[in-house]
């Protein structure tokens, strides 16, 4: 075990309230890319940048050049949780982490059985339709070429913030909350580079800043311990 691994587990081991903070990093070992790594979805060649296709006046202007680039690269419906969200899960039941804070939209906590989780940025499981509000799930979005249409004519929109709408004020009071209880904060795999999520962190009192991620961030001079790694090895690493 490595010295990082070992004071890892030596503050896993001491904490009472962990709380994790997470981005697309840590699902790319799902096989979700990113999007600011090497291989992420900006280094991609599209017509559009990713920021510009998901923002809320693509959405509207461009409904079908967005469900075509949403139904085929937001939308993973074979991936499956890695050793990073099961040891999360592993870590609530086990009573030590009490909240996963995600910007991630894939629903792949849950999955791996994670209870407390708040998601900033929504979910691609939920959608719903812009005129009458009827619920659809993810299935009825994935299927055909058209926009999805709702049986009263409306188009339906998934519920995932998009670049120019707000977050939900419910999501992040409760994300303050638990980050501001916390005696561990462990942040992986996000670039801090979007707010306001990324401000989340300036709520963080305690004495334990942990920061799993492949590159460097703004944070890292600021952690008490930053890990280079792959966090669903780090993660899994850890002994309950
Ligand atoms: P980002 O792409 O800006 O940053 C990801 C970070 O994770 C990078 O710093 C990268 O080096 C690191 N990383 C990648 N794989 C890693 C691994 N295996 N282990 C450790 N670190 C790893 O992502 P972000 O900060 O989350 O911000 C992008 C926005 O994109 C978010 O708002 C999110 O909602 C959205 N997004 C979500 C998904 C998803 O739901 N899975 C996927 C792509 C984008």
């Amino acid at each position: 075990m490595t010295a990082e691994l070992k004071k890892l587990q030596e503050i896993v081991d001491q904490a009472k309230n962990i709380v994790f903070f997470g981005g697309a990093g840590v699902s790319t070992e799902s096989g979700i890319p990113d999007f600011r790594s090497v291989d992420g979805l900006y280094s991609q060649s599209y017509k559009y940048p990713p920021e510009t296709i998901l923002s809320h006046e693509f959405f509207m202007d461009n409904t079908e050049e967005f469900y075509r680039f949403y139904r085929n690269k937001m939308l993973c419906p074979d991936a499956r949780p890695n050793k990073a969200h099961i040891k999360l899960a592993e870590l609530e039941a086990a009573g030590k982490l009490k909240a996963v804070i995600t910007q991630n939209i894939d629903g792949l906590h849950q999955m791996a059985g994670s209870k407390n989780v708040l998601e900033l940025h929504g979910s691609v499981l939920r959608n719903y339709c812009m005129k009458c509000h009827q619920f659809y799930d993810v299935e009825t979005i994935a299927e055909g070429e058209e926009v999805p249409k709702c049986s009263c004519g409306g188009t339906i929109k998934p519920d995932v913030v998009l670049y120019g709408e707000g977050l939900d004020s419910d999501v992040m009071n409760q994300s303050v909350s638990a980050i501001a209880k916390a005696d561990v904060l462990i942040i992986g795999g996000t670039s801090l580079a979007v707010y306001p999520a990324a401000g989340l962190i300036n709520y963080y009192r305690g004495n334990h800043l942990v920061l799993i991620n492949k590159s460097s961030t703004p944070m890292d001079d600021v952690a008490n311990l930053a890990i280079d790694g792959k966090i669903g090895e780090v993660l899994g690493a850890i002994k309950l």
